[in-house]
């Protein structure tokens, strides 16, 4: 999907930030091939797709609601699966630019570290939160 959608520019380093903030109008999720047929929304086929859900179970002993996160089976038409996937795309294209970008920045810095330096690595994770 990154193939497809994002331009021809070099992957690793040179990709421009409207590319991959999908704001460009050489590429993006717009590139991938569509049909009207498909994009009916009265389109009688329909296509299998997953997601993991939070879903509400009940609550805790403290009374704080309770939540499990299940794989959810869907069947929908193609214009329902894309409304739901197209921005999924859009953030995955801008996170896998991230993280590459930090790899290559952590490896850089490791290779570039003298003896007797030290190096500190903080993963800031993004869904990290803390509850005191
Ligand atoms: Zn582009």
């Amino acid at each position: 999907m990154v193939t497809i959608t994002l331009s021809n520019t070099p992957r690793q380093s040179l990709v421009q930030i409207s590319c991959v903030k999908g704001e460009c109008t050489l590429c993006g999720f717009h590139r991938i091939p569509l049909c009207d047929k498909v994009l009916d929304p009265t389109n009688p086929r329909l296509v299998s797709w997953q997601r993991f859900e939070k879903l509400m179970v009940g609550k805790t002993k403290d009374s704080e609601m309770k939540e499990l996160t299940c794989l959810e089976h869907k069947r929908t038409n193609p214009r329902m699966f894309l409304a739901y996937a197209t921005p999924k795309v859009c953030d995955l294209v801008l996170h896998n630019h991230v993280a590459q970008w930090q790899d290559s920045q952590y490896k850089l810095c490791l290779k570039q570290l003298r003896e007797g330096e030290i190096m500190s690595l903080i993963d800031f994770a993004e869904n990290y939160s803390f509850k005191g």
